[in-house]
Order: C-alpha cells, then structure tokens, then sequence
C-alpha cells in the first residue's frame, strides 16, 4: 500500500506523522512511502533525508491525498482535508471522535476508513501504539522546563561563594503519564519535589522517583479514586475539600506547581484555585497541563501566560508536544508505524484491517461506511 503523510495545516502545528527511520521501517512491512514537500521541515526532517530513505516527495497535498492509500497525519483533519478522502482510503490520526460529530459523518459518507489514535486502549498490548502517552511524556517533560523558562532562580539548592541559593520547591498534581514525566525532570533537576493523585497506588512509584508524596488527612481506605485502566474516577465532596484543605496549607511555600489532572471524559477539575495562586510568592510558576479540558488552576487561560496581580505566572498552552517537535514526531512517527504493523500481519504491503483485534477495534472510529464510534469495552487487559 502506498502510505501518505501531508504536511500538517494547522497554524503552528510542527510535527509530522513519519519520520525517515519510521519510513524505512514501514518500507520493510512491504509499503510504499510518500510525504508532501517540505512536511517533516519544521519537525527538523528535511525532504533530502526522507528521500535517501526511500520516500517519494510529493509536491501538492492534493496529489498525496490522491495518490496514497494510507494517509497518516497528526492534528485532527480540517474539512477540506476531510473531503479529500475516498471510498476504502484510510485515515490514521488523532480525530477527537467524541466531539467531530462532523468528520465522522463525513468519513462514513465517504466510505473512509478512520483509526483515531487517541482511542488506542490502554492494554500492555498497544502500549506501542499509545499516542496520547507519547505525546503526554513529552508535555510532563516539556512544563518543568516551561517553568524554569519563567522562574528566575535555580532548581537546585546551591552554596556559592555570593551566597546560599535554596533549591525550588515544585508540586506536581497528577500522577498520569505526564505528571512522571515532570516528577522525573523536576527530580533530576534538584528541586524539591512533590506529587499528589487521588490515585493511592501511584504513592510508592512517586517515591521511588525522589519526590515526596502529599498524603491527605482523610480515610483513604474508604476511598480512592483509581478507576479502571490507570485512570482516576470521580471524587466525593468531602474527599475534594480535605485536597482542596492540604493544597491551602502548602500553596504558600510552592514555587513551581505543575498540574495535570484529568478524568476522562469530563472537564478539568479545578484545584489550583485562585487563593492559593494567590498565596504564592511573586515570581512562581503555575502551568497548568489541562487547559485544553478548561483548566485545573482558576486564573488558566487557554494558550495563553497570564501574569497574576500577585506576580505569579500562569501558563496553559496546549502545545508542548508540538513545542518539541522532533522529538514528539519521533515517538508519533514510532506509534503510527506500530499500527501500520498491526495492520500488515504478513509484513507484504497488505492491509488487515481485523475489526476482531481488541486494539484496531478500539481505534477504529469509522469503517466500510459505517461509523464504529463507542467501541465496546475491550476484552483484554
Ligand atoms: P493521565 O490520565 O495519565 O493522568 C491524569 C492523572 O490525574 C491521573 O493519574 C489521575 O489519577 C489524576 N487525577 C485525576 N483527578 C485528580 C485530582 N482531583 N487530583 C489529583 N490528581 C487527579 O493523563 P495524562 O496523559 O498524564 O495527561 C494529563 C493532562 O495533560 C491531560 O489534561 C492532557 O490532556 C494534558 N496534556 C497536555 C498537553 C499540552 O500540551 N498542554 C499535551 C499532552 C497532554
């Protein structure tokens, strides 16, 4: 099959579905590779390296579009990209189907088949397939280092001979994917590093990272807000106001707070409110990870850093990932070639698209004219 990747039309989108190694690995399961001009530019891949790959540049989206078999992309597609899919062409994409009422009419009307890889389950299976975790690891990452951007002092506590430096103190809220990923860049930066979920069992694993786990004072047997596949379910009242109690007793002495709290399906539970932005020193840091959901922190404004009469910077953008463009094209590249993988189980450029597989099922929100979206439950852990 010959599979496509246009060039990202979302302005300040910089990453790219298919990296020159990711098209040599597709190549090897017996496709043909294709990628618009100038595409990989701004992720750091030029033309040249895709073509001693082995890829063909093609010079218009609207010949790509046409020519490929696969097309393959990052943001979710527009309306005219969406228009410019066949009968039995399929699309492999992140493609918010509980909110693209449209692009999936659109994809059954067309007889288009559409994988959305934010619905890839969260098995041990399609760990390699996981985009959002590839693209949340990179935001963990990316917002420590956002915050040290915007703080004027050290991480790390140090003794100079003009003088003692305290370290930073950081508070990670979420312990998901992207919350390790910033417990682990916080720790290895020197702060003094602290994490709370309502996940009890995430405790042990934040310690082992070196940071401290912030215990509530309430009765944590009697509740606990894992749900099933790693994700969190929603708190009673009472087990918010003894967070909400704990988070005023520390905000005061948090110089960098970091927040990734999400439920799926659901807004982002405010936490970080507007007292407690307050009661920070001048010069803190908030980024606030969830402001794509509406925010964890009350002064969040999406895509934007707000300075807060107080003097405390608050960030929400929503493209960290794309703020590391190479990196989060190499990863994305990987999860779309482990699908295409799945996808050719005799490695010879065919296509099974095997609506029985828990984890293409999963994906798949539109097939042979039909719209596949809710999957079932998947049968496997
Ligand atoms: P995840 O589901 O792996 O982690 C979320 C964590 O929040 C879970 O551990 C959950 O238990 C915890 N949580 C839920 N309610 C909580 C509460 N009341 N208090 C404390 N913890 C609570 O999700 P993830 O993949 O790590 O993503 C986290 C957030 O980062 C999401 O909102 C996601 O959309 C966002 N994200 C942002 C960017 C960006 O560029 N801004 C990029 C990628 C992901």
């Amino acid at each position: 099959m010959k599979i496509g990747v246009p060039k990202e039309t979302i302005a300040g989108e910089s990453r790219v579905a298919m990296t020159p190694e990711s098209a040599v690995q597709l190549q090897k399961l017996g496709h043909e590779c294709l990628i618009e001009k100038g595409a990989g530019m701004a992720a750091g891949f030029a033309d040249d390296d895709y073509e001693a790959a082995g890829v063909t540049v093609v010079k218009t989206a609207a010949s790509l579009w046409k020519e490929a078999d696969v097309i393959a992309k990052v943001r979710v597609p527009t309306d005219a990209e969406m228009k410019r899919l066949t009968k039995d062409k399929t699309l492999i994409s992140f493609f918010n189907p509980g909110g693209n009422a449209e692009g999936l009419e659109l994809a059954r009307d067309k007889g288009a088949n559409v994988i959305a890889m934010e619905m890839v389950p969260r098995i041990s299976r399609a760990q390699k397939m996981d985009a959002l975790s590839s693209m949340a690891n990179i935001a963990g990452y990316r917002a420590v280092i956002e915050a040290g951007n915007n703080f004027g002092r050290f991480f790390t506590g140090q003794v100079t001979a003009a003088g003692k430096v305290p370290p930073a103190k950081v508070l990670i809220v979420g312990a998901g994917v992207a919350g390790l990923a910033a417990i682990g860049t916080s720790v290895s930066l020197g702060a003094i590093t602290y994490a709370f979920d309502v996940r009890p069992e995430v405790a042990e694993q934040v310690e082992s990272m070196g940071a401290e786990f912030v215990y509530l004072d309430f009765d944590e047997d009697t509740e606990d807000g894992s749900a099933t596949g790693g994700y969190a379910s929603v708190q009673s009242e009472e087990f918010r106001e003894a967070q909400l109690a704990k988070f005023r007793e520390i905000a005061a002495d948090m110089d960098i707070v970091i927040t990734t709290a999400l439920i799926p399906n659901r807004p982002a539970p405010k936490l970080w409110l507007k007292d407690m932005v307050d009661a920070m020193k001048p010069g803190s840091v908030v980024i606030d990870l969830a402001a794509e959901q509406g925010g964890n922190c009350d002064y969040t404004e999406k895509d934007e850093k707000v300075v807060t009469p107080g003097g405390v910077t608050v960030i929400g953008y929503t493209d960290f990932a794309s703020r590391m463009a190479t990196q989060a094209s190499t990863l994305y590249a990987n999860n779309v070639r482990h699908m295409l993988s799945d996808l050719t189980p005799e490695k010879d450029g065919q296509i099974v698209h095997d609506m029985d597989d828990d984890v293409i099922r999963g994906a798949t929100v539109a097939y042979q004219g039909e719209i596949t979206f809710p999957p079932p439950p998947p049968k496997v852990k």
